[in-house]
């Protein structure tokens, strides 16, 4: 049944990651994100319906513009594909019920953030601060409890004192973040928060062998593995968690 389900929302997910690259694009320079419609973003001619068509349209036109030929960042496709299988994978494992709203909604959300702060580094206010208030009342209407706001109060202040404790290393974006996974995965975050710390070791790691004590400077944004932990948290959290206590 939510197998059926789950193919059917991929084509209105890849509708929704072609918004999200809208917003992505736009929201961090202060843009409108209804007009004007998309347009190349080197020559800047407006796009035709065929040639903004999810992921159908940059294989057309092997990822360059067809005006110009500037090359199309691969970034396009990415958010449109990975957004498809969350939202699909949100309605196999919620099926159609407010919970796969919220999900899919939050999954929209993490993909967004992430794109933007790996293209800018930044995760906008305008998107994060919304959502967290949005989500926060949704989770709070669907399932009435206190574990949602303490959710997002214990990993927005967790991630508030490291931001204090280590300046450099993280972001008030990346506070505001935090909460937004709280509020949505209540007791489920410690599992999205740690998933995020351990993933971003890896590229840590990576830098440090390449670069040796030159690394230290480098810097790598954090808001996508902690998106990467929120997904894997919303879709395995309560397994997960249940196995790291039985562990303990
Ligand atoms: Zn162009």
């Amino acid at each position: 049944m939510n197998v059926e389900l789950a193919a059917l929302a991929l084509a209105p997910g890849l509708a929704v990651g072609s918004f999200l690259n809208v917003v992505a694009a736009r929201i961090p320079l202060h843009r409108s994100i209804v007009k004007p419609g998309s347009a190349c973003m080197a020559c800047g001619t407006a796009l035709a319906w065929y040639d903004n068509v999810p992921l159908v349209s940059y294989a057309m036109l092997r990822g360059r513009c067809r005006h110009c030929s500037a090359a199309i960042s691969w970034r396009y496709p990415a958010v449109e594909a990975v957004t498809a299988l969350l939202v699909a994978g949100a309605a196999l494992r919620f099926g159609l019920t407010w919970s796969f709203a919220v999900a899919a909604a939050f999954c929209a959300v993490l993909v967004a953030v992430s794109a933007t702060d790996l293209e800018r580094r930044i995760i906008p206010n305008r998107i994060v601060v919304p959502a967290a208030v949005v989500l926060l009342a949704a989770q709070t209407l669907l399932h009435p409890s206190v574990e949602w706001i303490l959710g997002g109060v214990g990993a927005g202040g967790f991630f508030f004192l490291a931001a204090l404790a280590y300046p450099g290393g993280m972001g008030m974006g990346d506070v505001k973040l935090a909460f937004l996974l709280g509020v949505v995965l209540g007791r489920d975050v410690t599992v999205a928060l740690l998933a995020g710390m351990i993933a971003a070791l890896v590229p840590a790691a990576v830098l440090g062998v390449k670069h040796g004590a030159a690394a230290r400077k480098m810097t790598i944004p954090f808001g996508p593995f902690l998106a990467l932990g929120g997904v894997l948290a919303l879709f395995a959290g309560h397994p997960i968690l249940d196995w790291y206590l039985r562990v303990l």
